[in-house]
C-alpha cells in the first residue's frame, strides 16, 4: 500500500523542520513475492555459471546454499516494514536531505550528509 504522509524532523540540537514522504507498506504476501524474486535471481545466477569451468565448483553449490538464506533474509526484512522516500531540509544547516530507506517502526533516525547531525523522523 502506498501513501503520502507528513513527518516532523527534529535535529539533536532541538530544531525542527517538516517533510512529506512517500511511504510503501509491505504486507506478508508482497514481502514473500519480493523474497522469491531475489532467491530466484541468486539460483538463476548459480545455474548460469554451470558452463564456466572451475568457477562452477564454487558458484553452483554457493548459489544452492544461498537461495534459502536470501529468501529468509529478504522476507524477514520486508515483512511488515515501511519503505520511505522523499526530500527535506536539514533542521540544523538547511542542506537538502534525500530521505530514502526502510524501517519497521517510528521514530527513525538519519544523519545529515552536510553537518553530520542526528535527525529524528516521526509522523505528525
Ligand atoms: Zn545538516
Amino acid at each position: 500500500m502506498k501513501e503520502q504522509k507528513s513527518f516532523e524532523l527534529t535535529a539533536s540540537s532541538g530544531k525542527n523542520s517538516s517533510a512529506i514522504l512517500n511511504l510503501h507498506h509491505w504486507d506478508k504476501m508482497q514481502a514473500n513475492a519480493k523474497a522469491l524474486k531475489w532467491a530466484g535471481s541468486v539460483l538463476g545466477f548459480g545455474l548460469l555459471t554451470i558452463f564456466i569451468p572451475i568457477v562452477h565448483f564454487v558458484s553452483v553449490p554457493g548459489a544452492i546454499i544461498a537461495t534459502p538464506v536470501v529468501y529468509l533474509v529478504v522476507s524477514k526484512l520486508f515483512a511488515s516494514g515501511t519503505e520511505f522516500k522523499g526530500s527535506a531540509k536539514c533542521p540544523d544547516c538547511a542542506a537538502e536531505l534525500h530521505l530514502d530507506g526502510a524501517c519497521k517502526d517510528w521514530p527513525h533516525y538519519v544523519n545529515c550528509d552536510n553537518c553530520r547531525t542526528s535527525i529524528k523522523i516521526e509522523p505528525r
